[in-house]
């Protein structure tokens, strides 16, 4: 059985007593679920996340990290500072990430060896641009950022990777991709990972969908073979509608 997984990415949002305030409300709401539910505050709230959340399921993780252990990378947050505050977990790969921090394939491969390093989970995310589905390259857009990052890892390390397909012309527009074109894709992610690593790593990874996705939307793309969970963006600043897309599963 595959892990169920949703995960809030709060991006730049909630300041400290706003970040407070939404941790007890998903404490008084969150139900007592087999799915894992993680939430990415931003990183000067990271340590009081931790806090308010102390006995609580609902595990707390980054956003992102630099590659690099430490050094004069002003402004930047290294992989044990993370874990020194108790971060299990990392978003790398974010579409934001690579349009606004010019994050390219090359440096996220870096990431990745350093969140493993480290011994951090990692969701990665990755997904093609509306130009990109247009022209029909979608498939071969995702294949490239799947090789580029991840190939040069061993089979042993996929048991610390979620993947987290996001085509950028979902995220943050309303538009969702259908459940048949998440399925899709998913299924074909599922089949390049399989192709490279085998059968098993294959099975057991689990594949989230991001992209707008709503309490009206997340039952029918949660029911999707190979779909097993969503990374949630708008939706997640909410705690009833973040519960209502945990409820979907
Ligand atoms: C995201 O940023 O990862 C995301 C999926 O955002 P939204 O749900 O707002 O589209």
């Amino acid at each position: 059985m595959r892990r169920k997984i949703v995960a809030g990415n709060w991006k730049m949002n909630n300041d400290l007593s706003e970040t407070e305030a939404l941790l007890n409300d998903l404490i008084e709401q969150v139900p007592n679920t087999d799915v894992s539910v993680m939430v990415a505050p931003t990183f000067v709230n990271l340590f009081q996340a931790f806090n308010v959340l102390k006995g609580h399921n609902i595990e707390v993780i980054a956003q992102n990290m630099h590659q690099e252990a430490n050094g004069a990378y002003t402004g930047e947050v290294s992989a044990s500072m993370l874990q020194s505050v108790g971060v299990n977990t990392v978003i790398l790969g974010h579409s934001e990430r690579r349009a606004y921090f010019g994050e390219t394939d090359e440096i996220l491969a870096k990431k990745v060896d350093t969140a493993l390093a480290n011994e951090l989970q990692i969701v990665f995310c990755f997904g093609e641009e509306l130009e990109d589905r247009k022209a029909g390259n979608h498939f071969s857009v995702v294949e490239n950022q799947l090789k580029n990052a991840l190939f040069h890892l061993e089979a042993a390390h996929w048991k610390n990777i979620i993947l987290a397909y996001e085509p950028v012309w979902a995220i943050g527009t309303g538009e969702t991709a259908s459940p048949e074109q998440a399925q899709e894709m998913h299924a074909f992610i599922r089949k390049t990972i399989s192709e490279k690593f085998g059968q098993d790593v294959a099975n057991e990874l689990s594949i989230l969908y991001g992209g707008s996705v709503k309490p009206a939307n997340a039952a029918e793309i949660f029911a999707k073979a190979d779909v097993d969970g969503g990374l949630i963006g708008g939706a997640s600043l909410k705690a009833a509608d973040f519960v209502a897309i945990i409820n979907a599963f």
